[in-house]
């Protein structure tokens, strides 16, 4: 099945690498990885699916999952849950000042103003030891994308100075855009990325190592915004044709979560107009026709047989 897609989409030339900084310009183009973990922790994969990738906006789920277990409801206080209907780096705020949403630039910096306001220097580490967790294995760290996007990072600068004028972030501007770009910053391959969105799956407990680390109200929560505003301004039209709760992030990595069921990790660099990735995308559209994966069809009906078809 999976060999099928990646056979389908490989010559797929559609779309553009992202070029705003030199590091993600760089990257091989015909890289495709795709890689799916069930809850019962079967571990599925084909194509690219070891080579590691910057995780970028896939890290904002996974922050906020972090946030909410430890905030609780006061995460609310700092990020709105609309979708904003614009691209992700939209500098746009709600009229009480806040992000639309923990899913865009805007709503990523304001979770990682919690973490640094609690954990100040220590927070990146917190953060990364929470990934891992999610991951069951160790990300890494791309040192050339995280100065590259640092030393041009002005208009997510631009979006914290404007928070933090509206007491939506504390006066440490710096330190809490760095620790976003950091997050943004490690690495990840399709295979573990579809390890975190298992973990989702499997309501906040890692499948492969056993690890509990989110409540259900926590996993509830993100998977609703994953929903709702994950893919940025396409998130409409993508929960009409895949119908689930996705986050893409701007190295041509998409992470989507069949709940209860199984944990998908996609690469490929090329990017739409949207700024998602092309092949991941169809990729995702296949698979969700063939298995009957979307969150309202009639056929979904959280059997494990799925296994026996992903083999
Ligand atoms: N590092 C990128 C940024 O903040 C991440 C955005 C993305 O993946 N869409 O601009």
């Amino acid at each position: 099945m999976l060999l099928d897609i990646h056979r389908q989409l490989i010559d797929n030339g559609q779309g553009q690498v992202a070029d705003y900084i030199p590091a993600l310009a760089s990257v091989d183009p015909s890289h495709f990885g795709l890689a799916i973990v069930a809850t019962e922790g079967d571990i599925h994969s084909c194509g690219d699916a070891d080579v590691p990738f910057t995780i970028q906006s896939v890290s904002k789920p996974f922050t906020l999952a972090l946030v909410l277990e430890q905030f609780g409801e006061e995460t609310y206080e700092r990020v709105g849950t609309e979708p904003s209907g614009e691209a992700f780096n939209s500098i746009h705020l709600t009229a009480d000042g806040k992000p639309f949403n923990p899913m865009i630039n805007a709503g990523a910096i304001a979770m990682c103003g919690l973490m640094h306001d609690r954990y100040g220097d220590e927070a990146f580490d917190e953060i990364r030891r929470g990934y891992d967790r999610f991951a069951g294995s160790e990300l890494g760290f791309d040192e050339d994308v995280y100065q590259s996007e640092i030393s041009t990072a002005h208009s997510n600068r631009a979006i914290a100075h404007l928070m933090c004028h509206g007491n939506i972030l504390s006066e440490n501007v710096d330190g809490i855009v760095d620790l976003y770009t950091r997050q943004c910053s490690l690495t990840a391959t399709a295979t573990q990325l579809a390890t975190m969105a298992a973990t989702l799956a499997n309501v906040g407990t890692n499948p492969v190592t056993h690890d509990s680390i989110l409540s259900p109200v926590t996993v509830r929560d993100v998977l609703s915004l994953m929903f709702t505003c994950g893919m940025y301004d396409y998130a409409g039209k993508w929960a009409v044709e895949v119908g689930l709760p996705a986050k893409s992030g701007v190295s041509g990595d998409v992470l989507a979560v069949v709940n209860r069921q199984i944990g998908i990790g996609l690469y490929s660099p090329p990017l739409d107009d949207h700024g998602n990735s092309v092949r991941a995308i169809k990729s995702c559209i296949r698979l969700t026709e063939e298995l009957g994966l979307h969150a309202f069809e009639f056929s979904n009906q959280g059997s494990s047989l799925l296994s026996v078809y992903l083999r």
